[in-house]
């Protein structure tokens, strides 16, 4: 066996011959014409060669002792990778022809053979090799492009079918070729429920179904002018639907895409916002017209001459812009705190100290009412809080301060600490007028007042609570009340300890 070194065209070769003239011959020519060169004296040893080198085309002699060239064109057969077999033969009979082609041989080559003829006979097999290579890349490129589609397609669809925006897809005649989980959870359809009917099978609101037909057959020439529509199915949702035409190639409108989504939330949050408008120029209304009347009066009064009894007057009007101060003062407090921007420098603070300041600062408050305020002190030492002091000072001056509102004259408040696992407890107890239970949450509500006889008196904007509340949240404490109407009040701070 010789092996000779590939060249140029990378194509291999083996020649199979017992006669050494043939093999060397061949071997000669074909190297000339760039192809690296094997050769075998018996078919075993082809079919070693065969085992070990990649063999683009294999020039094979039928008639040799041992193994013959037909089992060895048999076993290339079996092979996953074939070469191009030639035959090469010295009695070109048609049977033994049609055998070898029945077994698979790609060509013939009778012996003995010129030059010319076997370069002829190789150059037409390597053209076939490079042929079916060429055909096995584009195979394999178009495999690949189709595995590449479908799995880009099946991405597209898990894509639509886990949206949590709800999508329905029309044709130009308005029947419903896609529809998503999220739209039939939306629309409360059955989970089931197939694309195929029309819109309006599907949603029983006019103006939608308008909407869609009216996209889906190209009603509108600039998507821009689509407008977006907002309905509610009968269960207090409100859903909002957005869509635009699909186009063809030919920029013709073969159907529309709408998405939908549940903007019960933001609706909720857009009348609150409008209810707490409307509430806060309520509140500004009143005292602003006491304080214009009170403001005319005056005026009238200097212009008669008669000025002299306009002190009341005027300083009822100050008590009303006093109330008005402090209203808009609490409503900016409260915004900062909502927004999250308010009291936001913490420090280590001493709690019993900051207490007994609060307290000491209102006791003249309490004891303009005859009230006794009180402190009572755990007995071991407090632990530090980790919060800004001012918002400490805010949460325990609205607690003593509405204590000693709505505690009669001559009441009694305690504030008392207790010191708990891991948090600090402060209660503001009073024996004042006391809470009925179906108000006791509603308190905590931005304006809400208790009205009965005995706070019709009682001076106040409504946010004091709500202020405390978002405080003690914001210092990851919480609150409790508890209250007995004519017997008293207590509210309970827990804030945690500073580590
Ligand atoms: P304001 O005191 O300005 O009215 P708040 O938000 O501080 O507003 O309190 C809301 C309502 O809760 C009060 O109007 C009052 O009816 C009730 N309230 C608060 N604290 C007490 C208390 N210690 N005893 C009885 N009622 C109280």
């Amino acid at each position: 066996m010789m092996k000779i070194t590939p060249t140029k065209n990378n194509l291999k070769i083996l020649v199979v011959d017992d006669e050494e003239d043939t093999r060397e011959g061949c071997r000669r020519i074909l190297t000339r014409m760039g192809y690296g060169v094997f050769t075998a004296g018996n078919g075993r040893e082809g079919l070693e060669i065969l085992e070990k080198e990649n063999t683009a085309i294999v020039l094979l002699d039928l008639k040799m002792p041992g193994v013959d060239g037909m089992e060895v064109l048999e076993r290339i057969q079996e092979k996953a990778e074939r070469p191009l077999v030639i035959v090469i033969t010295g009695y070109a009979t048609v049977e033994t022809a049609i055998k070898a082609m029945k077994l698979g041989a790609y060509d013939f080559i009778a012996k003995p053979f010129d030059p010319d003829a076997l370069r002829i006979v190789v150059r037409r097999a390597h053209e076939k090799v490079e042929l079916t290579r060429e055909a096995e890349k584009l195979a394999l490129e178009r495999r690949k492009t189709l595995l590449d589609l479908s799995t880009e397609k099946s991405r597209t669809r898990t894509i639509i079918e886990s949206l949590p925006t709800g999508v329905v897809v029309t044709n130009s005649s308005g029947n419903v070729v896609l529809i998503n989980p999220s739209f039939k959870e939306q629309l409360g359809l059955d989970p089931g429920r197939a694309p195929g009917g029309h819109v309006e099978d599907y949603i029983e609101d006019d103006g939608f179904c308008e909407m869609v037909k009216k996209i889906s057959c190209g009603g509108f020439n600039d998507s821009r002018d689509i407008p977006v529509y907002e309905f509610s199915p009968s269960d207090g949702r409100y859903l909002l639907a957005k869509g635009k035409p699909i186009k063809s190639e030919d920029d013709s409108c073969i159907g529309a895409v709408i998405t939908v989504s549940d903007i019960s939330v933001l609706k909720a949050l857009d009348r609150l916002k409008s209810e707490f408008v409307a509430e806060v120029s309520h509140e500004l209304r009143s005292p602003l017209s006491t304080i214009h009347e009170q403001l005319a009066l005056v005026i009238r009064d200097i212009a008669e001459g008669k000025s002299t009894e306009d002190l009341p007057i005027l300083s009822r009007a100050l008590d009303k812009t006093h109330e008005l101060i402090s209203l808009v003062g609490d409503l900016l407090d409260l915004s900062r705190i909502e927004a999250g921007t308010g009291y936001s420098e913490p420090k280590m603070v001493k709690l019993d100290e900051l207490i007994e300041s609060v307290v000491s600062f209102l006791k003249t408050k309490a004891e303009k009412r005859k009230q006794n305020l009180s402190i009572k002190l755990p007995d071991e030492s407090v632990p530090d809080i980790f919060a800004d002091p001012l918002a400490l000072e805010s949460i325990f001056g609205n607690l003593i301060t509405n204590a000693i509102n709505y505690t009669q004259e001559g009441g009694k408040i305690l504030v008392k600490i207790d010191i708990l696992d891991d948090r600090i407890s402060v209660a503001v107890i009073d024996n004042g007028i006391g809470i009925e239970e179906k108000y006791l949450k509603k308190i905590f509500d931005r304006f809400y007042r208790v009205k009965n006889e005995k706070t019709r008196f009682i001076g106040g904007t409504g946010l004091g609570l709500p202020i405390v509340k978002g405080l003690v949240e914001s210092l990851g404490g919480t609150i409790k009340v508890e209250s007995t109407p004519g017997e008293g009040s207590t509210f309970t701070v827990f804030l945690p300890v500073a580590h």
